[in-house]
């Protein structure tokens, strides 16, 4: 058992293997080298990132209406991944639709995924309630953190990182009753140094936006994020591919920048 400190209070969590977070903050984030998390593609596996399900249930900008894809379309691309095992399905922002949408589709088809969760926007209008968080992980499916107010990591002082990346996991470890190791960034966003603190907070993998495979091994785990826009043809290209040559190379050669900056 871990005794360890919020800023509110001291609490108890289970035999989680992480470092105290007032340890962590009194520490430097500058840490390992990145770029050896993420090992050779030996297991390519593709990760299909989805947000809203069917019509948003709030005005949303147009920037955000393009995260928004029909539940028809959404079923179709289940269906492609039924008995693919190396195709994987992530959902952000804690949308309601999760649960009245994605989580009925997925338990027809026997297939899980792995919702990541914004702990400020829980009871919210058309985000997930309490209840229905701890029904989506009663039901299997596997949660993870994006963080307490959705903002771009890279631009937090200590103190706001500190409420995204700690007491966000603490709150959702309370309410859904399970360790959280999974970690998704806002917008996609990171760079060497949100790494690093991930990593010494003990998050087991790190989920980005940066597409193409991901490595099964590997901490960082590149996403596709399926957008209004896209077809299932876009989708079987997805989940068909491995990058390959020059592409690989400027692929790896972005992330890489990324990891360092
Ligand atoms: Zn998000």
């Amino acid at each position: 058992m871990i005794r360890y400190a919020t800023s509110s209070s001291h609490v108890s969590v289970g035999a989680v293997h992480r470092m105290s977070p007032v340890d962590f903050w009194s520490a430097s984030c500058e840490g390992k080298d990145p770029s050896r998390w993420r090992p050779a593609i030996a297991y390519p596996i593709f990760i299909l990132n989805f947000h809203g399900l069917g019509r948003p249930p709030r005005d949303v900008s147009p920037d955000e209406e393009k995260f928004w894809i029909e539940a028809p379309f959404f079923e179709a691309i289940l269906d492609l991944a039924r008995g693919r095992s190396d195709v994987q399905l992530t959902f952000d922002d804690a949308n309601e639709s999760d649960y009245a949408t994605a989580l009925p589709a997925l338990e027809a088809r026997n297939l899980t995924g792995k919702f990541f969760i914004v702990m400020g926007s829980l009871g919210h209008h058309g985000y997930l309630s309490i209840r229905q968080l701890q029904a989506l992980a009663a039901a299997g499916m596997g949660v993870g953190s994006h963080g307490m107010r959705h903002r771009r990591w890279t631009r937090l002082c200590a103190h706001d990182l500190n409420e995204e990346l700690v007491e966000a996991r603490y709150r959702l470890e309370q309410t859904v009753g399970l360790p959280v190791e999974d970690v998704a960034c806002p917008f996609g966003s990171y760079n060497r140094h949100v790494l690093s603190c991930l990593r010494k907070l003990g998050y087991q993998r790190i989920y980005t936006s940066d597409g193409g495979p991901a490595n099964l091994d590997a901490v960082v785990q590149a996403r596709n994020t399926v957008l209004r826009r896209h077809n299932l043809g876009d989708i079987r290209e997805v989940i068909n591919s491995t990058p390959r040559g020059l592409k690989r190379a400027w692929r790896g050669l972005k992330q890489t920048l990324k990891r360092w900056r």
